[in-house]
Parts: structure tokens; C-alpha cells; sequence
């Protein structure tokens, strides 16, 4: 009997489960029992004691909505904004109102950098926009849809920048750590984890298309010491549900969020029904202090 279930636990096959075998063989860098503390600027590090919120909207739909944002965040003691230059979609057909902004939307966040200090967070899509992402971009966000594109995790994890990876919404956690593997194992310590909801029928909302799997961060925190943040605003894709899906985030142990936000959301070329308003965005965030105290962390 007690063969049995180690054999068992030692699974040799082929699963969708971690096994120890896993752990030992396939997975051993990213669940290394190391401390991982992933310093980003004076202002933010991704550690057992912050929370980074990681702020802005889902495109870089022009130079003055960045600024705006940029300095709405700024002013509320936020030290991350967000936004794609470079963007994938679901379907291919694009609304008149969205364009992709490509190098120059990246022109526009480095002007925004510049002026605000902030640091930038921004989608790798392809390898040939990895130059120019680079020269502005703090950390590169390797989208859920190209988790396993093992090419552009291996060029990615080579520049040496910090790297958040998405986990794809249909893979499970032993998918997603063999992708964080392949960053690690080019020597790419500076790995962020994200949750960002998975594809399974759980609502009444048509609206809604995903579900933030919060359970998917406590158990990802049992086994990997890499910061694992959560994203509530792409999980659940319906903004008066965000704030509280970040809260569970928190009390799940989520070490960093992030949050799509935009002045006008029925105005955000793309998915207008996610990001909070400036309003909600401060009511997001005073509560989001309160609950953190209670975990000992600190919002940044
Ligand atoms: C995003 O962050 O804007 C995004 C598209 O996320 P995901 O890859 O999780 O869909
Ligand atoms: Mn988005």
C-alpha cells in the first residue's frame, strides 16, 4: 500500500497535477526554495512585504490619455503604469476607434516615463518589436496568449529584464511553471507570475469571460517563492467586480495586482466594460491599504 501511493506521488506519467518528480526533474528553478525579492526602481520591489499595483489602460490609445492617467497616478502614490503599444486580440477585426499604437505609442510612454518617473510595464507580442519595447519598458509582459510561445519567453528572458508571465486562461499551473522554466533556465531570475482568470462556465454574466482562480494563487505560493500576481480586471472583465476579486487577491496572498484603469472607461478602445474610473480607482485603493494592513503587507 505505502508503495503504491509513493509510486503514485512519484508519477512517472505524464499529468496534469505537480508531482514531485516535477518539482525534482522538470521544474526545480522555479520552485527553488530561494527568497525572491525583485527590486524594480527605488520605489518598487516585489517582496514578502509590498503589494506593486501595476495601473493604467489596456492600449496606448494616444499621448494625451497617458498623460492624464500617468499623472492621476502619479499624484495618488503609484509607482507602475501599464498600457500596450503592441497588442493581440482575440478576433482579428478592430473597431474604428482602436488602432495599435506600435513604436509610436511606445514614443509616448517614454515621454511619460520621463516626466513622471514612473516605471513602465508593457506587452512583448513579437520578437521583432523586443528592441524597441526594451528601450522604455521596465518590465516586459509576456501575455496570456503567448505563454508557451517558448521563442519569445527565450528572447524575452535573454535581455535580462524583469518579465511578468501571464498563465494562459485553459493551462494549468504545471504548464505555466514549465514556461516560467524556460525564462529561468537563461539565467532570467526576475520572474513575476500572473493569474489573470481561467475559461470555465461559473456566471450569470454574459459579460464575464473568465474566472480569477484565486485558489490558483494559494496554491502557487505553496511551491514557488517568484512573486505571483493577480489580475481581477482581464479575469473578470467587468469592472464593479474588480476591486473586490483584488481584495481576494490579497487575502490569497497575491504579491502584486494589476488594475486597468481609464478616465472615460466606455471611451477605452478596447474592452470598455473592465477598467475602473478614476473614482472607483481611489475607492479601489483605500480599501485595498485596509486589507492589506491585515496581511502585513503595503500597497506601493
Ligand atoms: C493585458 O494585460 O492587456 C492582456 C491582454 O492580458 P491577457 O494576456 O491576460 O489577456
Ligand atoms: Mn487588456
Amino acid at each position: 500500500m505505502k508503495n503504491l501511493i509513493v509510486s503514485k506521488l512519484s508519477n512517472k506519467q505524464p499529468t496534469k497535477d505537480i508531482s514531485l518528480d516535477d518539482i525534482k526533474y522538470k521544474i526545480p528553478k522555479v520552485t527553488s526554495k530561494k527568497n525572491v525579492v525583485i527590486k524594480i526602481s527605488k520605489d518598487v520591489t516585489f517582496s514578502k512585504k509590498t503589494i506593486p499595483i501595476i495601473a493604467g489602460p489596456n492600449g496606448v490609445e494616444n499621448r494625451e490619455l497617458m498623460f492624464k492617467i500617468a499623472k492621476f497616478l502619479k499624484k495618488n502614490g503609484m509607482h507602475i503604469i501599464r498600457g500596450h503599444a503592441y497588442k493581440p486580440l482575440t478576433f482579428p477585426y478592430r473597431s474604428k476607434s482602436y488602432k495599435e499604437s506600435l513604436d509610436i505609442g511606445m514614443d509616448w510612454m517614454d515621454e511619460v516615463k520621463k516626466y513622471t518617473g514612473m516605471s513602465v510595464v508593457t506587452e512583448l507580442t513579437e520578437i521583432k518589436y523586443l528592441e524597441r519595447v526594451c528601450k522604455t519598458a521596465d518590465i516586459l509582459q509576456i501575455g496570456s496568449r503567448n505563454m508557451q510561445n517558448l521563442e519569445l519567453l527565450r528572447e524575452a528572458a535573454l535581455t535580462g529584464y524583469p518579465i511578468i508571465l501571464k498563465r494562459h486562461f485553459g493551462a494549468s499551473l504545471r504548464d505555466m511553471l514549465g514556461a516560467a522554466e524556460h525564462i529561468l533556465v537563461e539565467g532570467n531570475n526576475k520572474l513575476i507570475l500572473c493569474e489573470r482568470g481561467i475559461a470555465a462556465p461559473h456566471t450569470h454574466k454574459e459579460t464575464s469571460r473568465f474566472m480569477l482562480d484565486v485558489q490558483a494563487i494559494v496554491a502557487l505560493k505553496e511551491i514557488v517563492k517568484y512573486p505571483i500576481i493577480s489580475d481581477p480586471s482581464h479575469a473578470s472583465f467587468w469592472a464593479p467586480w474588480v476591486s473586490n476579486l483584488a481584495y481576494a487577491s490579497i487575502a490569497s496572498g497575491c504579491d502584486g495586482l494589476i488594475i486597468e484603469m481609464h478616465p472615460t472607461p466606455s471611451k477605452s478602445a478596447v474592452d470598455p466594460l473592465q477598467p475602473l474610473n478614476f473614482r472607483q480607482f481611489k475607492n479601489f485603493l483605500k480599501q485595498a491599504n485596509k486589507v492589506s494592513k491585515v496581511f502585513k503587507r503595503k500597497i506601493i
